[in-house]
């Protein structure tokens, strides 16, 4: 049997609170959907108010016994964390492939990279020192400590379970906070599989919890409790929004990971077999449900036809499939919604002017599965150049400037990924400074390591989940001064 071909049960799915994995005290469930075959695969337990109560009781509890665990102490239980979630990523890739649909080897790929992204933050727990600041006479003396914000309120969005979630609880528990993660109901076991890993490592009952349910209902709560001290979430823009303005009213500090609309500007310098190749890698990755997906390909008008013509070439030749064939590039979207999503926003690209290279429709077999698709010369006033098209469709238009370029990458209100293609030092110098995103990729697409920052500007977020000093959000900085004449 190969790794691909590992069977998954029924999933059932539960809540994980004060150390226990619990099926909530009303027994409510939702079903889970296979979306290659829109089938169940499984269900996940609902929390109720009194889950909710239960868990951040326990959190309360699991933070005082987990901040007094000293940081090289809690980076070894940590490490052992990292160690079951690579030995358990087989089986946890295999629910994640079958629930969201991505390919197994994607769906390893990401279990491994959550294993090195507590494994990294283990050892930035260690590293988290304050100051001592002279002071203005002999007898004063001023340090400061970095202390663990509290137990923090975690969301995290279904298109990749594992390590979406993963840089939030790791991060937060080395900076020795408890943390309560709300996970995504459609794609509830992956991250499960992946909480277990800590719960299994010997972390104090309480310092990690995993809830499912009414999103609204579980945000509401957690969010006005007294006892939260900070909250996280990774999710689309209009979620961020509600979140951080709720946690504004409570005064928690946010940290919001939103959507994007990445622009891709190809100059007419740029290798062109390089940008092509990389980018259809890139706009087709999970089905095109990435929130660095590049979306408005902007190219220079002397090479656009040719780019056209070899981007689309490209995309009708991936070989789209359940994930579980290890053939396949591409596996369904995550959900019919998404797919009806992806008919309407080409419907209106066609009805204003953009012209249907290949794609545009659902495959005709069972499941969420739908065509990569690529319009060329899409008016700005689509619905899909304005809004986040979250699936497989790559949106092209031709420039004439680079200057012209830059306004349309900078008109949106997104500032996440971006991406440039070019041979000139002078136009990328030109370009990387005036994007208006918080990561740019010079000709690549990005691999998203823990060790470098990941945000974004404007409606796209604040605060990064990645690099040195991504554990700060976790942290607060305590000022002592003393008289010491
Ligand atoms: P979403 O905003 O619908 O949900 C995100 C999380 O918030 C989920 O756990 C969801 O259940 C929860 N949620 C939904 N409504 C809520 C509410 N009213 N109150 C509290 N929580 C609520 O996003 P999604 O559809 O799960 O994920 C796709 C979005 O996530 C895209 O916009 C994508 O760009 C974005 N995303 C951003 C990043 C990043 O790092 N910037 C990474 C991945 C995905």
């Amino acid at each position: 049997m190969t790794e691909s071909q590992v069977s998954v049960e029924m999933l059932d799915v539960r809540l994980l609170i004060n150390g226990e994995w619990v099926s909530g005290s009303e027994g409510n469930r939702l079903t889970i959907i296979d979306p290659a075959t829109n089938s169940p695969c499984g269900h996940v337990a609902v929390a109720s108010e009194r889950d909710l109560a239960n868990a951040v009781a326990a959190a309360e509890e699991g933070f005082n016994a987990w901040r007094n665990i000293p940081p090289f102490q809690r980076a070894t239980i940590l490490g052992k964390a990292a160690t079951l979630l690579r030995e358990r990523a087989g089986d946890i890739a295999a629910d994640l492939s079958a629930e969201q649909g991505k390919p197994f080897a994607q769906a390893k790929h990401e279990v491994s990279g959550a294993a090195d992204v507590i494994e990294w933050f283990a050892e930035e727990g260690k590293r988290c020192f304050g100051q001592v600041i002279p002071g203005r006479t002999t007898d004063t003396h001023t340090l400061t400590r970095l202390e663990p914000i509290g137990p923090v309120a975690a969301f995290t969005p279904w298109n990749f379970p594992v390590s979406q979630a993963v840089k939030k609880v790791a991060a937060a528990l080395a900076a020795g906070c408890s943390i309560i993660l709300k996970g995504p109901e459609e794609a509830p076991g992956a991250c499960a599989g992946m909480m277990k890993c800590f719960a299994d490592a010997g972390l104090p009952s309480g310092s990690v919890g995993l809830l499912y349910g009414n999103p609204a209902e579980i945000s509401n709560y957690l969010v006005a409790h007294d006892s939260i001290r900070c909250v996280t979430l990774t999710g689309s823009v209009a979620v961020g929004k509600t979140v951080a303005s709720l946690a504004g009213r409570y005064m928690k500090p946010v940290v919001m990971e939103l959507g994007g609309h990445a622009p891709v500007i190809v100059c007419e310098d740029a290798d062109l077999d390089l940008a092509v190749e990389q980018l259809v890698k890139m706009k087709f990755l999970n089905a095109g449900q990435v929130c660095l997906s590049p979306t408005r390909f902007l190219v220079a008008r002397k090479i656009y036809d040719d780019f056209v013509s070899r981007f689309r070439e490209r995309a009708v030749a991936l070989k789209i499939d359940a994930g579980d064939n290890p053939e396949a590039d591409m596996g369904p979207l995550a959900s019919q919604r998404r797919i009806e999503s992806m008919e309407a926003l080409v419907a209106d690209a066609i009805e204003v002017g953009a012209t249907l290279k290949c794609g545009g429709q659902r495959l005709e077999r069972t499941g969420c599965f739908f065509m990569p698709t690529v319009l060329s010369n899409v008016p700005t006033e689509a619905r899909a150049m304005n809004e986040e098209p979250f699936g497989p469709v790559a949106l092209i238009r031709p420039f004439d400037t680079v200057e012209e370029a830059l306004v349309e990458a900078n008109r949106l209100p997104f500032g996440l990924a971006s991406y440039i293609f070019t041979n000139s030092i002078q136009t990328e110098a030109f370009l990387t400074e005036n994007i208006q995103a918080g990561m740019v990729a010079v000709n690549r697409i990005f691999s998203s390591n823990i060790e470098a920052p990941f945000s974004g500007v404007k409606d796209s977020g604040y605060g990064t989940e990645g690099g040195t000093f991504a554990i700060r959000n976790f942290l607060t900085e305590k000022m002592i001064t003393r008289f010491v004449g």
